[in-house]
């Protein structure tokens, strides 16, 4: 029975609310869903209190965002201990360095003549954990763009004029954080990454896991990834990265037998 194990909803960029999530998984008969929102896990606990009546398992889990030379490095991180100290700690001065981005991208894009405001884009955030893809759906409601893609395509993609990086955090340190928070740390779509290179250094630094399956990955990528998972006894783990049914893979499009689960609880310092 298939677990999704890379799911995203309206607590960072999804369009789907955490309880909705979980009624769709449930519909689609998912056993577990794992809720992977980028840099926050305001997400879990609405969708573990939507589950609670039906036989799906919400698996608590976060994405983080991590920079290596010019590289986006995606770090999953399962049954983190939601109390620990320091992981709260880096997880709201994350929020900050979120908040304060996004700012100085409608700086930009306020100097290059565009009428977007800071209030035109809170409003699409909401409570939300805030990033790109809000200011790309804000560009997108004021019709200064045609879609989102465009959005990234001439705006907000790296290289493009109104392009702030984000403030530096680096796959080991994101490793290490949720390695001490009891939880258990995968490398998201490492074909994406590009950080072959790197698996070795991440293996060194905690790595438990490898998102072996996500669309983004081709036949030969999943492969050439079992293998790499296989040479390093990482965990082969994987799912759709839902974010929402106009964008990207469906709920449940990738999934993961329920045992890789049973896996990575075993890994948790519970
Ligand atoms: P952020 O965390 O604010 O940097 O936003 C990252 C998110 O923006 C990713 O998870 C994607 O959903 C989306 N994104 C980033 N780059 C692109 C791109 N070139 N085209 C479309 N979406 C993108
Ligand atoms: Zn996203
Ligand atoms: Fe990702
Ligand atoms: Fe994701």
């Amino acid at each position: 029975m298939p677990a999704d194990l890379h799911v995203h909803t309206t607590a960072s960029d999804g369009t789907e609310s955490p309880e909705r999530v979980v009624r769709l998984a449930h519909a689609l008969g998912l056993d577990a869903v794992g809720i992977t929102d980028h840099d926050t896990v305001c997400g879990v606990a609405p969708a573990q209190e939507a589950a609670r009546s039906l036989d799906l398992e919400v698996v608590p889990g976060i994405e983080i965002n991590t920079d290596y030379q010019g590289r986006e490095i995606h770090i999953l991180g399962y049954y983190i201990d939601p109390g620990d100290a320091a992981f709260r700690a880096r997880i709201r001065e994350l929020a900050g360095a979120r908040a304060r981005r996004v700012e100085r991208i409608v700086d930009r894009l306020r100097s290059l003549g565009l009428a977007v405001t800071m209030d035109d884009v809170l409003r699409v955030i909401g409570g939300a954990s805030p990033g790109r893809p809000h200011v790309a759906a804000t560009l997108v409601r004021l019709g200064i763009v045609g879609d989102r893609q465009e959005a990234f395509d001439r705006l907000i993609g790296r290289g493009c004029p109104g392009y702030v990086p984000r403030e530096k955090f680096s796959p080991v340190e994101a490793i290490s954080l949720i390695r001490r928070a009891g939880g258990v740390p995968v490398l998201a779509h490492p074909a994406t990454a590009e950080a072959d290179h790197l698996i070795p250094e991440l293996v060194q630094a905690g790595l438990a896991g490898l998102e072996v399956y996500h669309p983004e990955h081709g036949a030969a990528q999943v492969v050439h990834y079992r293998e790499v998972a296989a040479k390093f006894r990482l965990l082969a783990t994987g799912g759709s990265d839902f974010h929402g049914y106009a964008i990207h893979a469906h709920l449940g499009e990738v999934v993961v037998p329920t045992e890789v689960v049973a896996a990575l609880k075993l890994q948790a310092r519970t």
